[in-house]
């Protein structure tokens, strides 16, 4: 998959954050290669969705760098909104325009951001709601549909922008649960097509099956790095021995 010439897709080296006082990332490097899906694993509070958003620009660090294939990401201006676009982004809440529909808000970025013409852009949202299973819900306003389905018109309207890296920071922990599934299963045909991702879940299962490598962060540190079978039956540190205690 990845040559040693290739650089890495996401590669954080020496980033460190702060709130304040409060050290929230602490000397983090991970280097995630081209299709690889990485589930991050960690309590409350260790520093998961201050990572996630540090990739994505969203938050500022104070030192390190962070580089999208190989392209290290600027402070600002322009070049933050062309790389800004090559990571899509997932959160818990799905954020949809309520007075848009479906197709509406997956055509919006393409169009507004990208200048694509509106007849093109609704082919390829089209296409995407297909791929993520509910072009039968296109012309629904965001309230009309389950959370499951936002959730999945929501992963759609990240793709729109054709992103090389996708980040997911708890996508399934606002949903009940009989939806978590349908969801989880669009993520794991989206892996299947080799899109490098970050996932941060509770969702073990998926953890299990579709990720190649889990991360577990505690206290903004990556306490352990490994493939999900080592780390669920050896964790090594007492921190992630605990966390699977009280999760599992
Ligand atoms: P996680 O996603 O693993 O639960 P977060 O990245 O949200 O953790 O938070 C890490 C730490 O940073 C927590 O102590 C949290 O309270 C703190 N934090 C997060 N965002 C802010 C912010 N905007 N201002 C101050 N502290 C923050
Ligand atoms: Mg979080």
């Amino acid at each position: 998959m990845t040559t040693a010439t290739s650089p890495a897709m996401i590669k954080a080296a020496g980033v460190n954050k702060f709130f304040g006082d409060l050290h929230v990332l602490k000397d983090i490097n991970l280097e995630v290669p081209r299709g690889q899906v990485v589930v991050v694993l960690g309590p409350s509070g260790s520093g998961k969705s201050t990572l996630c958003r540090a990739i994505n620009r969203l938050e500022p660090i104070n030192s390190g760098e962070i580089a999208v294939d190989g392209k290290p990401l600027p402070a600002e201006g322009k070049a933050l909104a062309a790389l800004r676009a090559d990571v899509g982004m997932v959160f818990q809440s799905f954020n949809l325009f309520a007075h848009k529909t479906i197709v509406e808000n997956v055509m919006l970025a393409p169009v507004k951001v990208r200048k694509v013409p509106s007849g093109e852009a609704r082919k390829t949202a089209m296409e995407l709601l297909e791929r993520v299973g509910i072009a039968n819900q296109a012309d629904k306003y965001p309230a009309q549909l389950s959370g499951g389905q936002q959730q999945r018109a929501a992963i759609a309207r990240a793709l729109a922008m054709k992103p090389k890296v996708m980040l997911f920071d708890e996508p399934t922990s606002a949903l009940d649960p009989e939806m978590v599934q349908e969801v989880l299963d669009t993520m794991t045909a989206l892996a299947a097509d080799g899109m490098t991702m970050l996932v941060v879940t509770h969702e073990m299962g998926f953890a299990r099956r579709a990720a190649h490598r889990v991360v577990f962060m505690s206290d903004g540190e990556i306490v352990e790095d490994a493939t999900p079978d080592e780390f669920f039956t050896q964790p090594k540190s007492d921190r992630a021995k605990d966390f699977l205690g009280k999760i599992l």
